[in-house]
């Protein structure tokens, strides 16, 4: 463990905020941050669910605090803020992750399921970034992390029956630039992942039509699904000082995905 926290690139002490992270690619972010030696705050709609991950995290030695927390909701994001002041005295990284992804063909798509995916995949995004980059500008330092998707068109890549899940991490991508140049004077680095096909509970290869698995796979070189752990290891690198002067990007993990 103490060799693990000081191989990390800076990160032992270090609080993170981490918004989705009872399941998929939130947990095993915030299980290999606080394995870094950072102070997780579990956030998701189930506090039950984040305690669980917390428990892990105390077991494996580390430190976390588990917060109910719909992202959609501002005076719930501002809590989740206090809280994490209150607890650890600082908020030093921040990956916005909460997510849906719900497949509805265009024509069919309602503006209530327009409205949902909207506002947890961008206002969401929108809400937890300006709350916690508000307590970064007051230390001048801090990294926020935005989870896009390959499907965020700009790369080339739209998806079918999935306009407003790819409008929305369009605008992830668009509001990590702007937010990359607004915050560097405070030394806020932000930036994005974009993954491809990741197995977590919300694409599952478990529960997948195993013709629609194999023609996912087909267009992916290395031929695999990515998972969550591949992830994780590339918002430890991004959040750590060995990408310090790495700020507006967006880091691609996809197994070759948009490289074909
Ligand atoms: P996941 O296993 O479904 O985890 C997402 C978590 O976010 C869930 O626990 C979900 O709870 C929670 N959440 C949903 N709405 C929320 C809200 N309003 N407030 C707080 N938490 C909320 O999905 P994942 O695959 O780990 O996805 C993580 C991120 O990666 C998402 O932004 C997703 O769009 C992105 N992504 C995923 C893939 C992939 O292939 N898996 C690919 C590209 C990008 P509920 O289940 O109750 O909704």
């Amino acid at each position: 463990m103490e060799k693990e926290k000081n191989c990390c690139g800076g990160l032992s002490g270090k609080v993170a905020i981490i918004t989705g992270a009872r399941r998929g690619m939130g947990k095993a972010d915030a299980l290999t941050l606080a394995r870094a030696g950072v102070k997780v705050v579990v956030a998701d709609i189930s506090e039950e669910e984040c305690q669980l991950v917390v428990d892990e995290i105390k077991k494996n030695g580390g430190e976390g605090l588990a917060v109910k927390c719909d992202v959609t909701n501002k005076s719930e994001v501002d809590g989740l803020v206090k809280k994490a002041i209150d607890k650890f005295g600082k908020i030093d990284i921040l990956v916005n992750n909460a997510g849906i992804c719900q497949f509805k063909p265009f024509l069919e798509l309602t503006e209530e399921e327009w409205d949902r995916t909207l506002d947890i995949n961008l206002k969401g995004y929108f809400l937890c970034a300006q709350a916690v980059a508000k307590e970064m500008a007051k230390q001048k330092s801090g990294v926020i992390i935005n989870i896009a998707s390959v499907a965020m068109g700009q790369m080339g890549l739209g998806m079918s029956g999935l306009a407003h899940y790819t409008a929305s991490k369009g605008g992830i991508a668009a509001l990590t630039k702007t937010l990359a140049l607004e915050l560097a004077p405070y030394n806020i680095r932000v930036n994005a992942i974009a993954p491809g096909a990741i197995d977590t509970p919300m694409s599952s290869s478990a529960d997948m039509d195993p013709k629609v698995l194999e023609g996912t796979l087909s267009m992916i070189p290395l031929h695999r699904m990515g998972n969550a752990q591949e992830i994780a290891n590339t918002v430890l690198f991004l959040v750590s000082e060995k990408s310090s002067y790495i700020t507006g990007s967006i880091v691609v993990v996809d197994g070759g995905w948009l490289a074909g």
